[in-house]
């Protein structure tokens, strides 16, 4: 390797970079604007100087070529929308009348008219906007934004790339325009779109880029021979351009698969492959299709979805054989760096043994700039950054933070039985019936009750010192005490405690395992101005003490009628942390589920009949290849039944997921031998029910009766429809009553009508049943 410099010199580069600004500058500008307390001339001077910084930092480290286009006042998907004009009629009215305030209104809606639909980019936490796309659809190009954050680069002085959203990827991430055919295809729209990427080309190459990049990654999902076609087709039309910037095709987040042969022969100057877990796999398919000789090659070895440092060593020798298979290799990570928080430095709280171990988007700038070293200059120019790269792995191999002999010991022994409950549904059915004594269509609510301004307030009071732990506890207990009392009055039957304790379902967990750590500054964007801390799976997790028995146990006492336990399941635990890569998935699961089993089992000694482990994240973690689904679907399904496999036949399980589409993982859910699944199904009117019943589903099931993403209170008729539509599918007696989802978003005044409607028609129901003659 060291005698590589004859080739032309190895760049650094990224794909993208995190737009918010150390302060989250952007966020605190954008929500400014919506207040009125800031101009739109601010609010873009706020923008262009965060550009500005992100540029200027990335140039000074080593990065040679900068990416434009990728920044966003809201998601990069939208301003592609923006870009071929493919506005909905709904809101282009707002957008002629004003071009910002209409982004905003398509992001976030206004009081007439509904926003986009936001939907997760791949398997990150990152959400974008749906194009909505129709046969009628018309599309203008309109390169602005594009054409003027590449001037901004270039009179800073940088050599920038223009990232766009490529025209397949756009198509495949639409959906169909609100009255549209529900089966109408908008990659039919391709013929109409390219002519608009023509021009957004010429307009870039105008303006003065040399290089372009084209972002693909919806081709790194299974897909058929005719998107293959269209991908083929699309690049051999705009590849066949005469005045163009030449063309790079960036895919990320998994291997190109059966597209990558398609895009080699394509005419097109560059490839960017990721190289990082499951797309790892793209090393040997690029030597199978006798590598990409005569194209620039952007490689993506530095993880760009996760925390960690990079194993340098490793990096250098798959950039080794890339050498062998294209004429020039460039560095990069292997996405945008949008997926994870800005810089290590600002975690004051970490210890710094740990901290070395860490690399955000600033230390994986620093990482891609020393592998393109060693591919111009030879390793010897790099060292000592080897060295160090070597000594800190190897702290975190030794690491008892990453080793915990006990909890390996335990996790080692676990066996195929620890994962099954000891008796099968149908006996778990009839003890659960004589414990709880619940009636006919029982009635429930997901787990959360309204976060009011009071305990907000009492929180912000704990943290300034203005109130003592006991006060707070206080503050705690009393709204659990008035959360039960309305339940009761209601006529619910399964109470919750409502959660008032906290934060998040995630973090509330993470904050009292060992194993995860806490980032003061680590945000990373969500979807527009909202940004989450997501925490970090850094070492073998273990359980302390209880951690929510003491809640529970309080609530129960204040009530004769049964009280759920709360847990948040394995699966989605991880999926909504930074998780570890210097071990399997599968063994940071079982280690969470372990910890969990614990808190289950403490929670059925304190008596508690019935026990909730809410598993969201379950299909959002799905790979994005089919191929590797049975692998995570058998792991994740055993880390489920490891933490609830434990509890008697008469301890009720429940679980919850937010949303109603299974497709696949129907199987999967049956898998996890839950006795009591609550679902979203009241906007889908019930579908759920009726599909769960196809698939022959045994066990109790309550599909969503109330919409909690509305402020809107159902009526009594319409619960009871609802309810009449579950029992076509579902039998009485496995049939319960509840909301869509948890109620912490909503106001108290709204909840109770609604839930004082709920249990009305369940009663109604009731009735009916009882009414009918049996079979
Ligand atoms: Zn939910």
């Amino acid at each position: 390797m060291a005698e590589t410099s004859a080739t032309p010199a190895s760049l650094a580069t990224v794909h993208g970079y995190p737009r918010q600004g150390p302060d989250r500058e952007l966020k605190k500008a954008i929500e400014g604007y919506w207040a009125g307390r800031v101009t739109a001339d601010e609010l873009h001077d706020t923008a262009a100087r965060l550009r500005r910084d992100n540029w200027r930092h990335l140039a000074g480290a080593g990065v040679r070529e900068v990416p434009t286009g990728d920044f966003s006042l809201y998601d990069h998907v939208l301003d592609t929308t923006v870009m071929v004009g493919a506005i909905p009629e709904r809101h282009r009215a707002a957008v002629e009348a004003d071009a910002l305030d209409g982004y905003f209104a398509m992001a976030r809606g206004t009081q007439a008219v509904a926003p986009l639909e936001m939907t997760k980019w791949f398997d990150t936490n990152y959400h974008y906007l749906v194009p909505e796309l129709g046969a009628d659809t018309v599309f203008t190009a309109d390169p602005a934004k594009q054409v003027g954050e590449l001037r901004e680069a270039l009179a800073q002085g940088h050599s920038p790339r223009p990232v766009l959203v490529g025209p397949v990827t756009y198509l495949l991430l639409a959906k169909p325009a609100p009255g549209m055919d529900p089966g109408f295809d908008p990659t039919t729209l391709l013929d109409r779109l390219l002519p608009v990427y023509v021009q957004v080309l010429t307009a870039l190459r105008a303006a003065g880029a040399e290089w372009v990049q084209l972002d693909e990654p919806a081709l790194v999902q299974d897909r058929d021979q005719a998107v293959l076609d269209a991908a083929a087709r699309a690049y051999r039309e705009l590849g066949s351009l005469t005045y163009r910037p030449k063309i790079l095709v960036a895919s990320y987040f998994d291997r190109l698969g059966e597209a990558l042969p398609v895009l080699a022969e394509a005419p097109i100057e560059g490839l960017g492959l990721d190289f990082t877990g499951p797309a790892a796999a793209n090393l040997n398919d690029l030597a199978r299709v006798g590598g990409v000789v005569g194209k620039r090659l952007i490689a993506g070895v530095v993880d760009g979805r996760n925390v960690w440092i990079n194993d340098l060593e490793r990096s250098l020798s798959t950039l080794a054989t890339l050498l062998g298979l294209t004429d020039r290799v460039d560095v990069a990570a292997s996405c945008s760096l949008l997926h994870v928080p800005l810089d290590v430095a600002l975690e004051h709280g970490v210890d710094p043994q740990v901290g070395r171990w860490l690399a955000f988007a600033r230390q994986k700038t620093a990482e891609i700039v020393t592998l393109a070293r060693a591919l111009s200059e030879g390793t010897g120019a790099i060292a000592g950054q080897l060295a160090a790269n070597r000594a800190d792995l190897a702290s975190r191999a030794a690491s008892a933070l990453t080793h915990d002999s006990a909890v390996r010991a335990r996790s080692a022994a676990v066996t195929p039985a620890d994962a099954r409950r000891s008796q099968p549904y149908p006996e778990r059915a009839v003890a659960q019936r004589a414990r709880l004594g619940l009636p006919l269509l029982p009635t429930t609510t997901i787990g959360s009750f309204p976060q009011t301004t009071e305990l907000r307030a009492a929180r912000a009071d704990l943290r300034a010192g203005r109130i003592d732990a006991a006060a707070y506890d206080e503050r705690i207990a009393s709204e659990i005490r008035s959360v039960l009392v309305f339940q009761e009055a209601a006529g619910i039957d399964v109470l919750v405690h409502g959660e008032p304790e906290r934060n998040d379902m995630v973090q509330y967990f993470a904050e009292q395992l060992n194993g995860y750590l806490a980032t003061q500054h680590g945000w990373v964007q969500s979807y527009g101005t909202r940004y989450v801390r997501p925490p970090i799976l850094a070492g073998d997790v273990s359980r302390t003490e209880p951690m929510t028995l003491r809640w529970t146990r309080y609530a129960q006492s204040q009530t004769a009628r049964p009280v759920k336990g709360m847990l948040t399941g394995p699966v989605t635990m991880l999926a909504w942390s930074f998780v570890r890569d210097d071990q399997p998935l599968a063994e940071t699961a079982r280690q969470v589920a372990l910890a969990l089993r614990d808190e289950v089992a403490d929670l059925e000694a304190a008596g508690t009949a019935v026990i909730q482990v809410d598993e969201p994240a379950l299909r959002e973690t799905l790979p994005l290849r089919a191929a590797d689904r049975p692998g995570y679907l058998a792991w994740a399904g055993e880390a489920f039944r490891l933490t609830t496999g434990g509890v008697r036949a008469d301890t009720q399980i429940h679980t919850h997921m937010c949303y109603a589409e299974f497709g696949e993982i129907l199987a999967a859910i049956d898998d996890l031998d839950a006795d009591v699944i609550s679902l979203e199904a009241a906007r889908s009117h019930m579908q759920v029910a009726r599909e769960l019943a196809e698939a022959g589903y045994p066990r109790e099931v309550g599909p969503g009766v109330y919409d909690i993403h509305s402020p809107r209170v159902p009526g009594v008729g319409e619960v009871a429809s609802l309810l009449r539509k579950g029992l076509d599918g579902i039998p009485a007696e496995r049939l319960w009553v509840n909301p869509d989802c948890g109620l912490k978003t909503r106001g108290w005044s709204e909840v109770r009508d609604s839930l004082d409607n709920l249990v009305a028609a369940a009663r109604e129901i009731r009735k009916e049943v009882a009414d009918q003659p049996s079979a």
